[in-house]
């Protein structure tokens, strides 16, 4: 049997009623690549027609020819960028998908990862509907285009009230947009103003490159849809406790983002602040693990009072590790990344911070690369705590069995990666930090506590969990 591969790690963009639609949906998508780096696309409408430009590859290198554009035509236009693991990383997998059915055309665009799309797809099979791609995604249209409602709204209504897990949405008609976001609202979507023109997208940081102004976020549970006589916003799920994910404000989003209401690079500061009241240790100088250690390792210089230094280098023009799925090609991958400054390190105590650790394989490159340039003592200091479960709504997590705080404790992993000492964020820090107090998140990644069970059948091909 086919199993569904989850919609994981991805970014969304849209925009309705500016003449140049599809060219800012390219520069959204843009600001937008950290979300995914493996395939993109963008829909567009010109009140007539759906066209779709999709490929696999960074935005740059699908979108690098002008001409492009000119076959995108229209005031409206909803893009995507993908990551997914390998095996169905294929060209049917890209997104927006785009299907013709009785009432007209659509394209949806999906950040997220649906928990039950397996169970319904199997019902909707029996049924006789045939599926073209092994993307969850595409059963929301088949929701859709079966719904007995006949507005677009109340059929995305439907098609909505009978999925379960994570997803941001987008859907583009030849006169609609609509908006959608899941009811725990596991991941980040705003709405922006660019003139007459709405704007929506995964991050605020997007909004910014195009110059739209930040209106505010779609709530957990909102359905947001544009014509062309403006904005309705409706709540047709029953009210649930939210559950924004946790690790969006640890690795995922963009430093300069403002996501469930509050800026990345300022959260990340203090989880780096906290980090070090929980795990302060005497040392010469501070280092971040590029790019992402870099806020928590300012936070931690700060509050431990000791200077803050750049000892690695990141080449910017390779890919995150996570993309070599290999682990031979991963091992190779953290070289190729991160080189060394001998003359900061020499001599030196450092404190390495890093935001997370996986699979242990980065960090152990790290610390041997550290102490080969001479470092005295390498501390390594991690600003969220141990990742032992893997993530069911949108986030890349390997298996369970891949991760290393699974199955070891904090002192075998501390002998694996060959540091002096090994400190993590606690879990009370990390909410602290956050900010949490009354508004809750999803920290399933951390403590195992999933907001939305899963179908054994979903669980099954991934971990070995239950
Ligand atoms: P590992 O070598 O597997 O322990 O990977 C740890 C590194 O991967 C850390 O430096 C993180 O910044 C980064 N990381 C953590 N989660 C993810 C993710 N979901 N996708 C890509 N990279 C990640």
């Amino acid at each position: 049997m086919k199993l569904y591969r989850p919609t994981e790690e991805c970014g969304i963009f849209g925009i309705y009623g500016h003449p140049e639609a599809a060219n800012l949906t390219y520069l959204g998508l843009y600001a937008l690549q950290h979300r995914g780096q493996e395939a993109c696309g963008i829909v567009s409408s010109d009140g007539r027609s759906l066209y779709t430009h999709r490929s696999m590859g960074l935005v740059a290198d699908v979108f690098g020819n002008q001409e492009i554009f000119g076959n995108l035509p229209g005031e409206s236009a909803i893009g995507h960028v993908r990551y997914s693991t390998t095996g169905d990383s294929v060209l049917k997998n890209v997104q927006p998908i785009k299907v013709d059915y009785s009432r007209g055309s659509i394209a949806i665009a999906h950040n997220g990862n649906l928990v039950n799309a397996q169970y319904i797809k199997d019902e909707l099979e029996a049924w006789g509907s045939i599926f073209q791609t092994t993307m969850d995604t595409e059963v929301i249209l088949h929701l859709l285009a079966t719904s007995k409602h006949s507005s677009l709204e109340d059929r995305i209504i439907d098609a909505l009230g009978r999925i379960k897990g994570a997803y941001c949405l987008l859907f583009l008609t030849e006169t609609r947009m609509v908006a959608a976001r899941d009811p725990h609202g596991f991941r980040p979507l705003c709405l922006g103003k660019l003139g007459d023109a709405w704007v929506v997208a995964s991050e605020s940081c997007a909004l910014d490159l195009i110059e739209a102004e930040f209106v505010r976020e779609i709530e957990p549970g909102e359905i947001v849809v544009i014509t062309k006589d403006g904005l309705t916003s409706h709540f047709p799920h029953k009210k649930i406790e939210p559950a924004p994910c946790i690790f969006e404000f640890v690795y995922f989003a963009r430093p300069d983002s403002y996501i469930f209401g509050k800026n990345v690079y300022q959260v990340r500061k203090d989880f780096g602040r906290q980090l070090c009241r929980e795990h302060r240790i005497d040392a010469d100088i501070v280092i971040p693990v590029p790019d992402s250690g870099v806020p928590a390792a300012l936070g931690y210089a700060q509050e431990a009072g000791i200077p803050f230094e750049l000892g690695l280098i990141r080449n910017h023009y390779v890919g995150r590790t996570f993309i070599e799925p290999q682990q031979s090609i991963r091992h190779f991958g953290v070289k190729i990344k991160l080189n060394p400054v001998r003359e900061v390190l020499k001599g030196k105590r450092v404190v390495v911070i890093d935001d997370s650790i996986v699979r242990g394989t980065t960090s152990r490159k790290i610390v041997k690369m550290v102490r080969n340039a001479g470092a005295s003592e390498v501390h390594v200091r991690i600003s969220s705590p141990p990742t032992s479960y893997p993530c069911y709504y949108g986030i890349d997590t390997p298996t369970r069995k891949e991760l290393i705080s699974s199955s070891h404790t904090i002192e075998e992993i501390r002998k694996y990666i060959t540091a002096d000492s090994l400190g993590y964020l606690s879990e009370e820090g990390l909410l602290q930090a956050v900010g949490a107090g009354s508004n809750p998140f999803c920290k399933a990644c951390f403590s195992g506590g999933y907001p939305i069970t899963f179908p054994r059948l979903m669980a099954e091909p991934q971990l070995d969990l239950f």
